[in-house]
């Protein structure tokens, strides 16, 4: 069990993919604790929309943010060398399971082979840095056991699944091969009101706080029997941190413990609004998947004995909030 109220000594970090959901977290995170935050930053066309989360949470200006790419080697190793980070996140990745049937040479490269350039880039300059990969649940897929831990069988089905999976096991590789210290949180969906708008929670709640300010009749979605385990991003952050805080580098599942369904997680966003979610939703084969995973449930079990972590934040509470943000956005004009 680590102290998790521990402060380190000047430390430096560096995250890939900070300018999403969890990076954006996960820097506002290690800045309290008073960590240098570097952040690796793809070029995009539109510069300053890549900041808009970092921008949400009123950090941008705390962080250096740096040009690189998780494909391109060369440039995680210049930034390992000016930066000598003592811990490494890498969260950067083609993230999205709907996109990954339509690009999977480019998520193969960014969600699998980035990972391993980050990896070699460590071990070739800084090999005592502590390394965390974001590891998913995805990578179970076709589930082999009712509650998924640490121990059960993987199943991937689809290629975001495939390249997670082998990132995952070049990182326990690597640990096993090279002595480093490399762990990997297997974290199960989470949420915040920064997720992407393409992913079931966030279409979700932007859909029914549209439909609420009378923007829209309806909201077309796909499989809403599927189940999945929902957390919040901010708690699943700082497992992330914790992990690294051990002694031994490990693995981890982190989860709430409890599945619904996506047409349960519509209804807590329609009540939130006083409206009937069944009034509104059309079912539009357009969102149904090639490969479906049907459930996710995970057991968190070893992630609260060994790290003393629990989720604080419930599915309900954590839809409002997203709602409530969604409105504040609409009403503002913004996305
Ligand atoms: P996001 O999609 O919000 O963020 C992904 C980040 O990766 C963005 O900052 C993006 O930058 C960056 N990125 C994309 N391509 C590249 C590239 N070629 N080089 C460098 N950076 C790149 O994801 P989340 O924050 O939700 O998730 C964080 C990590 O955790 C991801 O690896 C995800 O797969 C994994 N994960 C997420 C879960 C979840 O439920 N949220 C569950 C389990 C794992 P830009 O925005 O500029 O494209
Ligand atoms: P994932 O678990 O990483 O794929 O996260 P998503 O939020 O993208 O999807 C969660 C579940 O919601 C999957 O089983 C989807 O098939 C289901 N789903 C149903 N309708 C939709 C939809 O319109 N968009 C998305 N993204 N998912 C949907």
């Amino acid at each position: 069990m680590i102290n998790q109220d521990t402060s380190p000594q000047m430390s430096t970090a560096f995250i890939t993919g900070v300018t999403g959901q969890d990076g954006a977290y996960l820097a506002a995170l290690l800045l309290d604790k008073g960590y240098t935050v570097i952040g690796l930053k793809p070029r995009r066309s539109i510069g300053s929309d890549s900041l808009a989360r970092l921008d949400w949470l009123g950090i941008t200006d705390r962080i250096t943010l740096v040009d690189g790419d998780l494909i391109d080697l060369a440039s995680l190793i210049r930034i390992l060398q000016d930066y000598q980070p003592d811990e490494v996140y890498n969260l950067g990745a083609q993230s999205y399971v709907g996109s990954s049937w339509q690009q999977p040479l480019l998520t193969g490269q960014v969600t699998g082979i980035g990972a391993v350039n980050v990896l070699e880039a460590i071990r070739l300059v800084r090999p005592d840095a502590r390394f965390y990969q974001a590891s998913t649940s995805e990578m179970y897929g076709m589930i082999q056991e009712p509650e998924q831990s640490e121990t059960t069988p993987f199943y991937p089905r689809s290629p975001y699944a495939c390249a997670k999976l082998y990132a995952h096991s070049m990182t326990v590789n690597y640990r096993e091969s090279f002595e480093m210290y490399a762990c990997s949180g297997i974290l199960f969906n989470h949420e915040s009101p920064l997720r992407g708008l393409e992913f079931v929670t966030r279409k979700v709640t932007d859909g029914a706080a549209r439909i609420a300010e009378g923007l829209q009749k309806n909201l077309r979605l796909g499989n809403i029997d599927a189940k999945r385990d929902w957390g919040h991003a901010e708690d699943y952050v700082r497992a992330m941190w914790m992990m690294l805080q051990m002694e031994q580098p490990d693995d981890f599942v982190i989860a709430t413990g409890v599945t619904t369904t996506v047409r349960d997680m519509c209804q807590l966003a329609f009540d939130h609004v006083g409206l009937n979610a069944d009034d509104h939703i059309v079912i539009d084969p357009e969102f149904f998947r090639p490969a479906e995973v049907e459930v996710l449930l995970g057991n968190p079990g070893k992630a609260r004995d060994e790290l003393g972590w629990e989720p604080k934040i419930s599915l309900k509470q954590m839809i409002e909030q997203m709602v409530d943000a969604d409105l504040v956005r609409i009403r503002q004009g913004r996305e």
